[in-house]
């Protein structure tokens, strides 16, 4: 596809009915998502759900039973060379070729790719990932985190618009999930990245979309935000109460005058001695508890947000992966 005047286009991963079957297993039953310029799409789901296949079929490695991928406006099926020029694909696994240095695999991989100016390109995807102390060193010296760096390194040496991330923290420690993170924040602006992870907090932190995906089907497709918003636990207000009032008669009475007001829908313990109102109708009563407290002996008072992953448990339970 020519790109019209000049202008880059913006919808840079469409897959329409994805369908990859591994023998008897249906590995990926159907899917169906896109991806614009400055999204940063998440794939969540459990152990075996069919995301690196999905990933692997839009990078071309893998070639599906049924559906269509376009990236960039590129038929993968049968404008290969021309989508796979645009994907960038950081797989699983750390690099291979542990033997070459950083410097010789990265000038590998470019002169793969036949880049015009490797050299260029090299310093240009060390300088991004921080690969300068270790240049000179083996991969298989490196520690994981450069290891995965390298990774992103390769992943990245052609600039391409998609890039395809496969679990890109996973194993790495805080220092370096943060490095991770900010090199995606810093490259998300210009490309669509779709990358998968465990890790529900790193899809409420980098990811501005997220897609639940179980036995092969997207369960959800939505927002960080959205999900949260229907996590099991989103607005219940949790109020810590002195012990000693807790257990008072005027503490029975608060809490029997906190049950009737027409938003709580129940009063629940919580871990720790602490109360939870839980909302009827599952919306913000912060101000409305905060009238309430008059003379209660209060400790603390905390608006939960709801976790992503009550809400990742609750959708994927049952679903076979
Ligand atoms: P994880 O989070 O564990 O990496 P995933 O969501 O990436 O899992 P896939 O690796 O895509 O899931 O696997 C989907 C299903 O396909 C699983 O049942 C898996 O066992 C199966 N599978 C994956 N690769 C192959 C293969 N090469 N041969 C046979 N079955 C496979």
């Amino acid at each position: 596809m020519e790109e019209q005047g000049g202008k880059a286009p913006d919808l840079l991963v469409e897959v329409r009915d994805l369908t990859k079957h591994y023998g008897s297993i249906k590995a990926v039953d159907g899917v169906s998502f896109s991806v614009r310029r400055g999204d940063v799409l998440g794939f969540l789901g459990p152990n075996g759900a069919g995301k690196t296949t999905a990933m692997k079929m839009i990078t071309g490695f893998l070639e599906p039973d049924n559906g269509q991928i376009q990236v960039a406006g590129f038929d993968v099926a049968t404008e290969g060379l021309e989508s796979r020029r645009r994907v960038g694909y950081l797989p699983e696994n750390a690099p291979a070729y542990g033997e070459m240095t950083v410097e010789g695999f990265l000038d590998f991989i470019a002169e793969a790719r036949s880049l015009p100016d490797r050299s260029g390109a090299v310093r240009r995807v060390v300088e991004m990932t921080g690969l300068n102390e270790v240049f000179h060193q083996t991969v298989e010296t490196l520690s994981k985190g450069f290891k995965r760096r390298v990774g992103l390194a390769q992943a990245l040496i052609h600039d391409p618009e998609v890039l395809i991330l496969d679990e890109p923290t996973d194993g790495l420690d805080p220092n370096q999930k943060a490095v991770v993170h900010g090199l995606i924040e810093s490259l998300a602006a210009e490309k669509a990245i779709i990358l998968s992870t465990h890790i529900l907090d790193e899809v409420e932190q980098v990811c501005n979309r997220a897609l639940i995906i179980s036995g092969g089907r997207v369960l959800e497709d939505s927002t960080p935000r959205q999900l949260i918003a229907r996590a099991p636990h989103h607005n219940v207000i949790r109020v810590h109460l002195n012990e000693d009032f807790l257990a008072s008669e005027a503490g029975s009475n608060w809490i029997q005058r906190l049950r009737e007001q027409p938003w709580c829908g129940s009063v629940e313990s919580s871990p720790r001695g602490a109360i939870d109102a839980v909302p009827a109708d599952g919306a913000n009563h912060l101000s409305e508890l905060l009238e309430l407290l008059g003379d209660a002996q209060v400790e603390g008072v905390q608006l939960l947000e709801g976790r992503l992953d009550d809400l990742f448990r609750s959708v994927t339970k049952g679903v076979a992966a």
